[in-house]
């Protein structure tokens, strides 16, 4: 490549090795091929839609394209990514974006060695997957030479051209590596530390030395995802790698979260690849369960288990309990199927599954299955029906059957539990949010205790008759939510309050709770009964899944849930007053931002903090915010503070206290302002999700979206997120206005989004009857 960084252009050239039984068909996007040569002479070709059809008829040999791109400012392919007033050129290939930067056969399944070469200017750095092997200085330019690669897929290759501050430390035979733009490498002390500590921990438990010589940890200003696997050269969005003194507790957890995630993917993904994308949620489930597991390890102070239900287990739950939702292995052809199927199912269910066959079949044989199935797959492509046989031979238990019950049908069931003359019958059907009936069958590894004795079973029908201890005294039913399904308890409630209950056990109660409530299954003064129970004292889990459904229900029905929330956010304030553990200030910050919006002395008293905002505790600047925004309304000196900034995190924390003003005007004020070039393309997106859930605001956001959809569109075409963008919004500014919200979709066709588009509008139809029935 030879990339032209002032006027953001290149001209390319490929050669590549390889057989073709017909005509040669490569992918490339957006690329102008000037000439293909086979071996040595011109040969022609057509471009049909993202096809790049070459006449070589049956071949075997080398195949030379010549080609020439643009470098746009967008968030897909060769990108360019611009900071004060400088920029970077990176990429970001997954799934089907290689094509382009250049002319490839682009799927994962054709691995390939992969040797670059790039010519910039002699100022510049490069940085690609793998380390530097030679600099040819060329007058005021020069050509960087990377060594090659190992077989590997298309969507992992990466390049970077720029101004880099680096820090390097070695990990045994590797060289780790932060990269920032200049001035910022102090701030990689935390991702740093994690990564080489997490390194270290995937080492010993893949038992498996990390394959490259180097690895690479970048902070990309312009970024559309959290982070990106690309071997040797993970690229993170700025905010989750840099760490400094005003990040928050939580910004901690959540980095190392990100590290440790893109760090299992450079063995299970970048090693061992799924064939095809149909398998993407093999690579993204486990990563999100290996990085619970690292942190289980390094961080064993956050309960990590409790995070991973909150964060993955009941995203995945509130997203599989729509009609619209998709069996884990799904099958999918074009690149917009593709990318929507980066979702709460791919990441959140699939880890789900995996913890609960971990459970089933136990650590050590886990482990042990997982090293085999990569040491048979290393450098090459494997299915999801490839790692169950390896977990089965080194258990000997059922995997294969288990497995393709939950990854092949949609949903998850409800465990109906009654005691009946003395015995546990148990039903289970599909549990759909809509309250309507569905019959189904999973293959359930069940968990039970009664009087204190513990049961496993499989369940693989319908309904059950299980003998018991008698009389029973206590009951309960998926002990620590290792099982992705939920407990109705119909007549046995008594005995589970008679049980020792786990936080994990209390969030599930809970969390069930709410989801029979939006079914129709629960009236709400029964839901709000159940809720009383666990408000009294303060845990993590389960006091931040009270809080959120608060939260909820605040936006849908203020008046109902106001008193009862300022109550229930007061007390859990001054319960956390005395702790100081990492995730009593987690949970402190979340409930303080909730506080403010619910009680306004609250939020008078402490927006007289904002102005120190720079010394206030980074665990309450967001609330601090907030409380400022809500109580004074007063956009300018927010705006002010905003562009005074620095800190990406700090920046988001003053957005977001901009779309809580009750105010319209200003609501609209702060969604204008997130389309200008002072606020990130990355960023637009969250704003938006964090106005519409503002109900002062509903009315402005939806009607703002209206005018400014094809601009979001534009900005996030190809990148996959908004489908996910349309699921959190569509249901919230929908609340009172159903069938123009349905209408306006029907006429207005998003593509890339239309499976989050339904979703979100079958949701809005739950929310809406809700909030009908709280009027
Ligand atoms: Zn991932």
């Amino acid at each position: 490549m030879d990339i032209d960084f002032q006027k953001l252009r290149f001209t390319g050239r490929v050669r590549i090795q390889l057989q073709s039984e017909q005509d040669t068909v490569l992918n490339s996007v957006g690329l102008n091929i000037q000439s293909i040569v086979r071996n040595e002479k011109p040969v022609d070709f057509k471009q049909s839609g993202e096809e790049l059809i070459v006449q070589t008829g049956p071949f075997d040999g080398i195949l030379e394209v010549d080609y020439t791109g643009e470098i746009p400012d967008s968030l897909v392919g060769i990108y360019r990514a611009p900071y004060d007033h400088s920029q970077i050129v990176t990429t970001h290939f997954e799934a089907a974006q290689a094509r382009r930067m250049l002319p490839c056969v682009d799927r994962p399944d054709a691995k390939a060695e992969f040797r670059i070469s790039v010519k910039i200017d002699k100022e510049l750095m490069a940085i690609s997957n793998m380390p530097v092997e030679s600099i040819v200085p060329e007058g005021e330019r020069k050509l960087v030479i990377f060594e090659s690669t190992p077989r590997m897929s298309t969507y992992l290759l990466y390049l970077g051209v720029g101004k880099f501050d680096e820090r390097t430390e070695k990990l045994g035979r590797t060289d780790v590596i932060t990269a920032t733009t200049p001035g910022k490498a102090k701030l990689c002390s935390f991702s740093h530390d994690e990564a080489k500590k997490a390194i270290d921990f995937l080492e010993s438990y893949f038992a498996i030395p990390y394959t490259l010589p180097k690895i690479h940890l970048i902070a990309v200003p312009e970024f559309a995802m959290g982070a990106m696997e690309n071997w040797g050269a993970i690229t993170f969005r700025e905010s989750a790698l840099l760490i400094d003194a005003n990040s928050s507790t939580r910004m901690r957890k959540r980095v190392a979260e990100i590290v440790d995630h893109e760090l299992a993917h450079q063995w299970f993904g970048n090693l061992v690849t799924m064939k095809w994308w149909d398998d993407i949620w093999l690579n993204e489930s486990f990563a999100t369960f290996m990085a619970s597991k690292v942190i289980n390890s390094l961080h064993p102070s956050w309960n990590v288990w409790e995070d991973f239900m909150r964060n993955e287990t009941a995203g995945a739950m509130e997203r599989d309990c729509l009609k619209r939702t998709h069996p884990i292995q799904v099958p999918v052809k074009s690149p917009d199927e593709i990318e929507q199927i980066f979702d709460e199912i791919s990441y959140g269910k699939g880890a789900s599954i995996l913890r609960m066959i971990e459970g089933f079949i136990g650590e050590d044989a886990f482990e042990k299955g997982i090293r085999q199935y990569l040491s048979d797959h290393a450098f090459s492509n494997a299915t999801g029906n490839d790692l169950w046989n390896a977990l089965e031979t080194a258990s000997h238990k059922r995997v294969q059957k288990i497995m393709s019950g939950w990854i092949q049908q949609p949903g998850y069931p409800v465990l109906t539990v009654k005691v009946k003359e003395g015995k546990l019958v148990l039903h289970q059907e599909r549990f759909l949010i809509s309250g309507d009936s569905e019959k189904g069958i999973w293959p359930i590894p069940i968990t039970l205790e009664t009087n204190g004795h513990l049961q496993s079973i499989l369940m693989d029908s319908t309904e059950q008759t299980i003998d018991v201890d008698n009389p029973i005294k206590s009951l309960r039913v998926n002990l620590n939510r290792t099982g992705f399904y939920l407990v109705r308890y119909i007549g046995s409630e008594s005995l589970l309050w008679n049980s020792t209950l786990s936080p994990i056990d209390q969030w599930g109660i809970i969390f069930d709770a709410f989801a029979f409530l939006l079914s129709g299954k629960m009236t709400f003064p029964d839901y709000m009964n159940l809720l009383k129970r666990f408000t009294t004292g303060v845990a993590y889990l389960p006091s931040h899944e009270i809080s959120e459904q608060l939260s909820f229900l605040y936006s849908i029905a203020r008046p109902r849930i106001l008193e009862f929330s300022r109550t229930f956010h007061r007390s859990q304030l001054d319960l956390l007053r005395e702790k100081t553990d990492e995730n009593a200030l987690v949970l402190r910050e979340a409930i303080a931002n909730r506080l403010t919006l619910v009680d306004d002395s609250y939020a008078r008293e402490l927006a007289t903090r904002f102005r120190d905002y720079d010394n206030v505790t980074p665990d309450m600047k967001q609330a601090v915010a907030l409380a400022y925004a809500r109580s004074t309304e007063d956009y300018e000196t927010l705006i002010t503070a905003y562009r005074n900034s620095n800190s990406d995190e700090d920046k988001l924390r003053l957005l977001t206290a901009m779309t809580t003003f009750t105010h319209e005007p200003l609501v609209r004020q702060t969604l204008d302002f997130t389309l200008t070039t002072e606020v990130k393309r990355q960023d637009t997106r969250l704003i938006l999700v964090t106005a519409s859930g503002n109900p002062d605001a509903r009315n402005i956001t939806w009607k703002w979206l209206l005018e400014n959809i094809n601009k979001i569109e534009k900005r996030y075409e190809s990148t996959g997120i908004l489908s996910g963008t349309f699921l959190s919004i569509v249901p919230m500014l929908g609340i009172g206005r159903v069938e123009e919200i349905e209408t306006f979709f029907h006429n207005h066709k998003i593509p890339d989004a239309d499976v989050g588009i339904s979703a979100g509008l079958e949701r809005l139809r739950v929310y809406d009857r809700l909030a009908k029935a709280l009027a």
